[in-house]
């Protein structure tokens, strides 16, 4: 769709910190995370954002996506969990919210927390301590 913001950063039309793609999804930093490497994963392919009209194969899929990056912020963030949220509001492209959870932390406890927002210069250096992540 023209108009939808996450087919753009898709196309490359609108700049984003991405941190992993493969020929169907791409993932990119959260530009308002609420917690350090909040992480956005989107099919390239415009679909509605509610995932439980999505059909089966395609959840699979995004989950299968979504374990990739998982394991690129796990390392890169040194913790044991992230934690996804499929609630698809905001923007009317599916899209996955992946939270790095730390010690003693939880979604709750991250929704709760002040924490401030980074600056444009500190999202590019963890996206490359992401893309670093990976290689390694
Ligand atoms: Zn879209």
């Amino acid at each position: 769709m023209s108009d939808c913001i996450f087919c753009k950063i898709a196309n490359r039309e609108v700049p984003a910190e991405i941190v992993w793609e493969n020929n169907d999804f791409v993932a990119f930093l959260d530009i308002n995370p609420v917690t350090s490497g909040m992480t956005l994963l989107i099919p390239k392919k415009h679909t509605s954002s509610y995932i439980f009209n999505d059909e089966n194969e395609d959840m699979g899929e995004i989950m299968k996506a979504s374990k990739v990056v998982a394991k690129m912020l796990e390392k890169t963030f040194k913790v044991k969990r992230i934690a996804v949220i499929f609630e698809g509001l905001e923007v009317n492209h599916l899209h996955v919210k992946m939270f790095p959870l730390k010690e003693d932390s939880s979604i709750k406890g991250i929704l709760n927390s002040n924490y401030s927002k980074p600056t444009p210069e500190d999202l590019h250096k963890t996206a490359l301590d992401i893309i670093k992540a990976k290689s390694e």
